[in-house]
């Protein structure tokens, strides 16, 4: 339970420190917005940390012998792979959404990513052949 403390203080820690107020001034327009505002970047930050945590957690896991269940590799770099390239659609779905106007479903993204990340760090913490000794 303690290795799975760690991740999520530095989410709620790195949440709080993305959600302060921007001081830039608003982008013209009734129905558009910057896609790195402080919400896209709020998004950005928490899913990206939540990646590298689950990274870190499977990697140790793996190095104990342990075995990965969601992805088709068993080594750390493959996990890294999968989940680098997790972070690259993440960020191609949200610029093609938001290009495409699509800006409620843009906001939507990061947290999906986010979620699927600390659905895979728990389950990581509760599997009896993964836990970390
Ligand atoms: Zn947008």
């Amino acid at each position: 339970m303690r290795t799975l403390l760690w991740p999520l203080s530095i989410l709620l820690l790195l949440a709080t420190a993305a959600a302060q107020p921007s001081t830039k001034p608003p982008v013209s327009g009734a129905d558009t917005h910057a896609i790195w505002d402080t919400y896209g970047k709020t998004g950005l930050i928490v899913s990206t940390a939540a990646r590298a945590a689950d990274a870190s957690l499977t990697c140790t896991a793996l190095a104990s012998g342990a075995h990965e269940d969601w992805l088709p590799t068993q080594s750390c770099g493959g996990v890294v792979g999968f989940l680098a390239a997790g972070e690259a659609g993440q960020i191609a779905a949200t610029y093609w959404l938001h290009h495409t106007r699509h800006h409620k479903l843009e906001r939507i993204v990061p947290w999906v990513f986010t979620a699927v990340s600390v659905a895979a760090i728990a389950y990581s913490e509760t599997s009896s052949d993964r836990r970390h000794p």
